[in-house]
């Protein structure tokens, strides 16, 4: 597996793979890798014949007073996991390599703005979050130019968001999506979890029992679909979540629900303790 830091460097090798006529899939992360990333990796290996993984904790989706300076970087172990699945190329960048003028100039940068499906949701717990994510994803789009970018459903507005993006700047690049991958419990993987104390951590797959208990009540209850999303914030207030939102929306707009609509999804986001988690499950009515 070749490692580049570099953008220009990382290039030539590209071009060289483009020249044989073998296909680029990308997948972006933050690194810390879990089995929901692998699941990426194993759907870039099917869908191309060169896997391309960034790992790039990026500055500019965490707004003021996150967890930016923690988040946990492990890129020893993160590159054995990708090197054992067959991985091509790792890209990890340093700050300068994508933001030039470093964390000072970000206020100057020219960034890609998704407007209003970036506000809604997370996008108005995290002002300024979204725009952080379309920029890098953007940037990293273009210094990797694939056929194809693996994205995972957990992370389902932001998914939307690029779709959108890619769509809208004619972006020349297939996008493609996989499933939640969970813990044993139901609890979304994510690198943030390792964050819960023991106590928090039983407590955290309450999100997913909710979500659970939604999906199989809200298609049969339809006309009650209020009562039941109110007793589901109720239960998380009471397990001792801070709710963020607890919403039911339609899935390719994540706008409320019309009449017509028949698939919906139900999304969660909710504080324990210092950790943010979010989750979410489709419904069909
Ligand atoms: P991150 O490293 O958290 O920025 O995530 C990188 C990619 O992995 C994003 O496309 C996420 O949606 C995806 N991802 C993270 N956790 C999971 C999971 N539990 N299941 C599926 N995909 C995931």
């Amino acid at each position: 597996m070749q490692i580049h830091t570099s953008g220009t460097e990382m290039r030539q090798q590209l071009q060289a793979w483009r020249l044989q006529g073998e296909r680029i899939a990308l997948v972006p992360t933050m690194g810390n890798l879990h089995a929901g990333h692998l699941q990426l990796v194993q759907r870039a290996k099917a869908s191309a014949e060169r896997v391309v993984v960034s790992i790039f904790v990026n500055p500019l989706q965490f707004e003021p007073g996150s967890d930016y300076a923690e988040y946990p970087r492990t890129l020893q172990a993160d590159q054995q996991q990708l090197q054992q699945r067959g991985v091509d190329l790792l890209f990890v960048p340093t700050v300068e390599a994508l933001y030039p003028n470093g964390l000072a100039g970000l206020a100057q940068l020219t960034k890609v703005v998704v407007p209003e499906l970036s506000d809604i949701l997370c996008g108005e717990f995290r002002p300024g979050h979204f725009v952080g994510v379309t920029t890098v994803v953007c940037k990293l789009l273009n210094w990797v130019q694939p056929d194809v970018a693996v994205f995972g459903q957990k992370d389902y507005q932001q998914l939307l968001l690029i779709r959108k993006m890619v769509a809208d700047l004619n972006l020349p690049v297939h996008i493609l999506s996989e499933p939640i991958v969970r813990e044993a419990d139901g609890l979304a993987m994510s690198s943030r979890n390792q964050y819960l104390s023991a106590e928090q951590r039983p407590v955290a797959a309450q999100i997913y029992a909710e979500l659970s208990r939604l999906v199989a009540q809200l298609p049969a209850d339809w006309m009650n679909q209020a009562a039941h999303l109110q007793q589901a914030r109720h239960h998380l207030q009471q397990a001792g979540f801070q709710l963020d939102y607890c919403e039911l929306r339609e899935a390719q707009t994540l706008q409320p629900l019309t009449a017509s609509c028949r698939q919906g999804i139900v999304l969660i986001a909710a504080r324990l303790g210092r950790t943010r988690l979010i989750d979410n499950q489709i419904v069909v009515i």
